[in-house]
């Protein structure tokens, strides 16, 4: 999901939820300039999505004669059945990263907090080939019925139908140098805007573009040593009481998924482009 200086996009073809930005950021500050990425917000708000639809914490297209993911964490009595996540679809998601052949990124997770030393929910990510899949054209998986023992509610989400829409990003203020953290601040006080929460990254459950960090920068390098890039954040909510000034949607109604990952944190999952096979990192933040 290179960067996209075609500004405003979404805009003129009616799919457009977050308001016109207010205020054109690089023109101002020229570092910004050459900076944007393009970001693919979700809109998760509940709903009944079907199995060949996109959609967040939906059922997902699984073959009943595929192996659903299990977690193998050692810190669990046995081993508890991950539960959907995200099913994003090529065709709704403009610039997602699937490999050669798969049309489909699927993500699951282990429901709990709980997970020894670092706390990240353990993932599996399927890219999918929608139509040549073994096992496609038979019946689909249902999902397991969670474990009592070790499934956390808030780590579960509620089936959401999603309203992907692009729009520009800049770097989130934490990777930002002081130099030009200290201008913003200046500006800041005389605009009445705030770079970290109204102008830099978009908030919310999103594909593409830049994370918007809860704490300090953390990019992961695939296990052959390439940078990765931002495949997607599943966040606990879409705008705050701060970031709703630019980003609250002007034309959807209020709802989420019904996460909370830790203390409003969000989950950073993170794919190497430049690896054929997509190798997956990630990492949780809250604040
Ligand atoms: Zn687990
Ligand atoms: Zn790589």
């Amino acid at each position: 999901m290179a960067g996209n200086a075609d500004a405003h996009l979404g805009e003129e073809d009616g799919v457009s939820h977050t308001p016109h930005r207010p205020v054109d950021i690089a023109a101002l500050f020229s570092e910004l300039a050459g900076q944007e990425r393009t970001t693919v917000r979700l809109h998760p708000r509940p709903g009944r999505p079907g199995p060949e639809e996109s959609s967040i914490g939906g059922p997902l297209l699984w073959p009943a004669t595929e192996l659903w993911p299990r977690c193998d964490h050692s810190g669990h009595p046995t081993t508890p059945p991950m539960v959907a996540v995200a099913q994003l679809y090529a065709r709704d998601v403009p610039g997602l990263p699937v490999p050669s052949g798969a049309d489909i990124c699927q993500v699951l997770w282990c429901p709990t907090w709980d997970h020894q030393p670092d706390y990240v929910p353990r993932l599996a990510v399927r890219w999918r080939d929608s139509r040549h899949d073994p096992g496609m054209g038979g019946d689909l998986a249902t999902a397991p019925p969670v474990d009592p023992v070790t499934a956390d509610e808030d780590f579960i989400p509620q089936p959401c139908s999603v309203s992907p829409e692009q729009t520009i990003d800049y770097p989130d203020w934490s990777e930002l140098n002081e130099e030009l953290r200290q201008r913003l601040e200046v500006w800041e006080q005389d605009s009445g805007w705030s770079y970290a929460y109204q102008l830099g990254a978009a908030p919310g459950t999103k594909v593409g573009g830049w994370p918007e960090w809860m704490q300090d920068p953390e990019w992961p390098t695939c296990p052959r040593g390439h940078p990765m890039d931002h495949l997607l954040t599943i966040a606990s909510w879409e705008y705050d009481a701060e970031s709703q000034r630019t980003w609250k949607p002007r034309d959807l109604a209020d709802g989420d998924a019904g996460l909370m990952l830790g203390d409003a944190g969000s989950v950073y999952i993170f794919t190497c482009v430049t690896c054929d096979d997509r190798p997956i990192a990630s990492l949780l933040q809250a604040s």
